[in-house]
């Protein structure tokens, strides 16, 4: 029998002392606020802007939105982010993905500031993580890594193998279990024979978005197991990449979803923004 990791708690907590901390930089003056553009009228997008603007808000962040018409071209949106960079006032920028794919969004990140870069997107960013150094981490990794020190869940030496290798996920996530000195191994749709694979692992990452793909015989005894898909079924239900109710009787630990992974991304985000306005402002985090 395992232990569930509380995806719920751990972000409700995170918040909590994210709102101190915000309160602390107001009594020095300090506005913490983060940016969000929008392209176009993407439903999805709509449901995951309003969240951060509420979690914003519940912690204290200033939240502003910059909802651009779908028929935007590159250079008005490069402009509006060079014009969000240059503001004082902002500290951290999030562009929504997916954008109109008439607009380069490499591009568009690349020249986000990257210390305003909260989503940790920039090849900057991107580039110190994988040097081991100080970087705007990617959030949703960035809350997988909150859960295994909230669980003390050492990665020393353990075998972590990650399925998926996307830039949001699998890759961030790749780089932050190396720079905790874990063994690495990535597995995504080329891999051949994934379950022996996955069967060695210690601690079992799976963000792939294919539900209930990670089955029992699959996963070692004890093994951590860390569920990051989500996934809507038929019926509207949404479930993990991970066949919870077997592999739960197996791992040592593990995430459910819902109430997992996915409460941590917009914790970190909120993190992320008082990183930004703290460095901004000269001050240590
Ligand atoms: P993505 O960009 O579609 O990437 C999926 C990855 O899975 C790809 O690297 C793909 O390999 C790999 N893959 C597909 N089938 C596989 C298989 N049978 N075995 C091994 N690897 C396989 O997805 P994403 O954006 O990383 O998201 C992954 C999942 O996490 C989705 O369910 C998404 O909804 C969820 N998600 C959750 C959060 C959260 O807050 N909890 C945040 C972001 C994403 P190839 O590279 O070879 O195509």
């Amino acid at each position: 029998m395992s232990i569930i990791i509380d995806g719920k708690k751990l972000a409700q907590k995170t918040r909590e002392n994210l709102k101190i901390e915000c309160e602390e930089l107001k009594e020095k003056g300090i506005n913490p606020k983060l940016a969000v553009i929008m392209v176009g009228d993407d439903e999805a997008s709509k449901v995951y802007i309003r969240n951060k603007s509420k979690a914003c808000k519940e912690v204290g962040v200033e939240y502003e939105e910059f909802l651009l018409k779908s028929d935007i071209n590159q250079k008005e949106l490069i402009d509006i982010i060079n014009k969000l960079n240059k503001d004082k006032s902002i500290n951290g920028i999030l562009l929504q993905s997916p954008i109109p794919k008439h607009l380069d969004i490499n591009e568009a990140f690349r020249t986000i500031d990257y210390n305003k870069d909260v989503d940790g997107f920039h090849p900057m960013n991107v580039g110190k993580l994988a040097l081991g150094q100080d970087a705007f981490v990617s959030c949703t990794p960035f809350g997988v890594m909150r859960m295994f020190e909230e669980y003390n869940i050492d990665l020393c030496g353990k075998n972590v193998v990650i399925l998926g290798r996307s830039n949001i996920v699998g890759k961030p996530l790749t780089q932050c279990c190396l720079n905790k000195n874990a063994t690495v191994t990535v597995c995504h749709s080329k891999t051949q024979n994934t379950k022996k694979i996955t069967k060695e692992a210690d601690i079992l990452i799976s963000a792939i978005g294919k539900p209930k793909f990670i089955t029992s015989d699959m996963v070692k005894e004890n093994a951590v197991v860390i569920d990051v898909g989500i996934n809507r079924l038929d019926n509207g239900k949404i479930v993990g990449d991970v066949d919870f109710e077997n592999v739960k009787e197996k791992a040592s630990y593990i995430t459910p979803v819902p109430g997992g992974v996915g409460p941590m991304t917009i914790a970190m985000l909120l993190n992320n923004v008082i990183k930004a306005a703290k460095r901004q402002n000269g001050l240590n985090y």
